[in-house]
């Protein structure tokens, strides 16, 4: 099934002519709206003018996570705060959050586009649909949550944690449908198996999972363990949240809801387009976005736009699965984490000298990440002989960094000198989830 297929299906030609028209409308908006745009643009040189079809996007400035943080709260936001009847935040959390609000267009589109990818995984009014990604500022819990209900399946507002309750209602519900990250999936099914409960007792039969890099490793285990099929959701907040892209049923790539969001590939050192097939980052331009579009947003994402045309029946372009990241940001536990930020909490602390590792693992499916920081001798050398004050260092250590990464970590002191010197390029991070 097909939700739309008028948008979903358009012929390329049309489609073009559709994002042209979208893009040369978004371009007059935000230079007549957003102060920035309109002096990224004079810089250019640019007019609205200049922008008519969507050929020209190339000519039109980039954006940046930074430029997002320089203009906290509300910068880039276009449309008057009487307009906004929603805000969400980037969980990221390296100095400002990315703020980002919608107007009831907005919503009404972000719903329509979620409706579309929860079609293509086959979910329909009949489906109770358990929506397990963290509501609050995350994009990803009401974001879903909107699409079920537009779609008329019923909803069952699970978030995350409290993991035991959820294998319970999946089965005393019959709860059909699930959306949650590819790693809490895994960790689900084992509390379920923990619990004695089969996959036979349980009607689930669609997964959405997303949020993170997941591999068809791990998409046959999880659709092995839960007896579902599980269908790949790609989204950023900046963009809207999860439905920039979709699954259909053919598994090969997501499609783009291109007639909202544009897509481009980029060479990330030259800042050049690549052509159809070649990795890049992807960059999107949000066509018809009102309260904080973008236009040529960075993503730091690394992967490709498929060419050739998809059995479904779908003409939106596909992009390939997420390969990388352009920048250093890794995904623990969902939460957005820079090595950066780990090192300003650990440089903050007196008694820490500035050598660190992470490490980044994966045990019983959720992520762990250790810190390992060295004291400073003079620290020791205050007489300190137990191993008292080495866990009170790692308790404050964790409690640092509880309060500004908003994630758990495992701390332990080291010696000072005892972790190994670089002369070249320093290996700081090391990540020992085997997406495979
Ligand atoms: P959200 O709050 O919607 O998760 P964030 O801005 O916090 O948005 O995180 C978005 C990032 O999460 C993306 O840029 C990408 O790196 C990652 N991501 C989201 N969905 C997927 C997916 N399906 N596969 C791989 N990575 C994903
Ligand atoms: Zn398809």
């Amino acid at each position: 099934m097909i939700w739309n297929p008028i948008k979903e299906c358009m012929p390329e030609e049309q489609k073009r002519e559709l994002q042209g028209k979208r893009l040369h409308k978004l371009v007059d908006y935000v230079y007549h709206n957003v102060p920035f745009y309109r002096k990224k643009m004079q810089e250019l040189d640019l007019e609205p003018g200049d922008i008519q079809t969507i050929d020209d996007i190339v000519k039109l400035p980039f954006t940046t996570k930074q430029d997002l943080r320089d203009n906290y709260p509300f910068g880039l936001q276009a449309a008057p705060q009487s307009e906004i009847i929603r805000i969400h935040a980037s969980t990221g959390t390296t100095g400002n959050p990315t703020i980002v609000g919608y107007t009831r267009k907005d919503i009404d589109v972000w719903s329509e586009c979620m409706s579309r990818c929860l079609t293509a995984y086959g979910v329909s009014r009949n489906d109770i649909f358990s929506v397990a990604y963290g509501y609050g500022l995350f994009t990803g819990g009401l974001g879903v949550h909107y699409g079920v209900e537009n779609l008329g399946a019923t909803v069952v507002p699970t978030s995350t944690g409290g993991t035991q309750k959820h294998a319970k209602l999946l089965k005393d519900l019959g709860i059909t449908a699930l959306a949650c990250t590819p790693s809490y999936a895994l960790h689900l099914a084992e509390v379920i198996e923990q619990m004695g409960i089969t996959k036979e007792e349980l009607k689930l039969r669609v997964g959405a999972f997303g949020a993170e890099p997941w591999t068809e490793n791990m998409r046959q285990e999880i659709q092995q363990r839960l007896g579902l099929k599980g269908y790949n959701i790609y989204g950023l907040s900046e963009i809207m949240g999860p439905c920039v892209s979709y699954e259909c049923e053919c598994q090969d790539g997501s499609h783009i809801n291109e007639d909202h969001f544009y897509p481009e590939i980029i060479d990330p050192a030259t800042l050049q387009p690549l052509e159809r097939g070649k990795d890049g980052e992807l960059v999107f331009t949000t066509l018809t976005k009102t309260g904080m579009p973008v236009l040529r947003y960075r993503t730091r994402d690394l992967c490709s736009l498929l060419p050739g045309d998809c059995p479904c029946g779908r003409t939106f372009v596909r992009m390939s699965s997420i390969k990388g990241r352009s920048d250093d940001m890794l995904i623990i536990r969902g939460i957005n984490v820079f090595p950066s930020q780990v090192e300003s909490v650990l440089l903050g602390i007196p008694e820490c000298a500035p050598y660190y590792r992470l490490i980044v693992d994966r045990k019983n499916n959720l992520d762990i990440l250790t810190v390992q920081v060295e004291a400073r001798q003079e620290y020791l050398a205050q007489g300190v002989d137990t191993l008292a004050p080495i866990t009170a260092l790692e308790r404050k250590v964790a409690d640092r960094l509880k309060s500004v990464l908003s994630i758990s970590a495992l701390v332990q002191i080291k010696m000072p000198g005892s972790l190994e010197r670089f002369e070249g390029k320093a290996k700081i991070v090391t990540d020992n989830r085997k997406l495979v």
